[in-house]
């Protein structure tokens, strides 16, 4: 394993109990386990999905690794700072034209020493684009965006030991690619139900990309998703969400983002109260970071502060 200094901290994460009127009143225990914590720019879950990436790409002998994200990317920005770190040189593939003054996302994965490159979006969706770049970059291990994947999936089976995790009934957690959510199911015990809510847009309960992904890499069933907390996909939001997010900061203390953490706390307190959780249910609910992508909102649209 990469043995260097500044990496994150995972003895950091720790639990939060959430104490409210309505979860009184629900009967039901909500522990947060905070994964912000560990680290301030590798933060969350991306340290646990690219862990075994950087590894891989150590002991294969590699350059640096070559992977993909948006222009706000946690991804990209946490594969900068960790490479970097493990001493290994970084390529980010962006979504999307070159853009003619760079978000402070770009900037600091720039500064972190990543060479970007621009593709456009046609290109970007393209099937055949990620062997194109895998030939263009053959000393560069390929990661695929957001760590999708088995390296990705064996770290993110490390999160629940971080804590007494057989407690809980629920653990809940946001998704993306879905390659945390199957970590979890991966290492969760048989008693437990693991609630994925997914932040991208999907036709109800389909078949869809990442419901597939899951099922096809989780190694049991135990497992379900929440598919009504997404507002109108991917990055979406509308005033609801960032006045929730402010008061939930209020109230708890947390922070979170409007990309992932926001929907997924919006998700669980709505389910809370429709009375989804029978009482005396105990949910562990995942806090996977990411809050930097919030710098891609106008100042003074979230309160997070006393
Ligand atoms: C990337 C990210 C996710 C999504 O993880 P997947 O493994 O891609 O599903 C969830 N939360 C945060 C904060 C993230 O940055």
């Amino acid at each position: 394993m990469i043995q260097l200094t500044n990496l994150p901290d995972q003895g950091k994460a720790f639990v939060q109990t959430l104490d409210d009127v309505l979860l009184r009143k629900s009967q039901v225990g909500i522990d947060v386990l905070r994964l912000d914590k560990i680290h301030t720019i590798i933060s969350g879950n991306k340290w646990f999905k690219l862990k075994y990436y950087l590894d891989d790409a150590l002991k294969q002998r590699r350059k640096g690794i070559v992977t993909f994200g948006g222009p706000y990317s946690n991804h990209l920005i946490a594969s900068a700072y960790a490479s970097r770190i493990a001493g290994l040189h970084s390529i980010g593939i962006v979504r999307g034209e070159r853009p003619k003054s760079f978000s402070q996302t770009l900037s600091d994965i720039e500064s972190y020493g990543m060479t970007l490159k621009f593709a456009s979006r046609d290109d970007y969706g393209n099937e055949h684009f990620k062997t194109t770049i895998k030939a263009l970059y053959p000393d560069h291990l390929l990661v695929e965006e957001g760590g999708r994947g088995r390296a990705g999936i064996r770290g993110a089976e490390e999160i629940l030991h971080l804590t007494a995790f057989d407690q809980y009934s629920h653990i809940i957690c946001a998704v993306g690619t879905g390659t945390m959510m199957t970590g979890i199911v991966n290492s969760s015990l048989p008693h437990q139900t693991v609630i994925g809510i997914p932040v991208l847009k999907f036709d109800q309960s389909n078949s869809n990309t990442v419901a597939d992904f899951v099922t096809l890499n989780a190694s049991s069933e135990n497992f379900a998703f929440q598919y009504d907390f997404h507002f109108e996909g991917y990055a979406k939001k509308n005033k609801g969400l960032l006045g929730f997010m402010s008061d939930f900061y209020k109230r708890h203390g947390i922070p979170t983002d409007f990309v992932y953490t926001g929907k997924l706390f919006y998700g669980v307190m709505k389910l809370v109260g429709d009375g989804f959780f029978n009482p005396d249910s105990k949910i562990l609910i995942i806090h996977s970071g990411g809050l930097q992508g919030n710098r891609s909102l106008p100042e003074g649209q979230l309160q997070f502060s006393e």
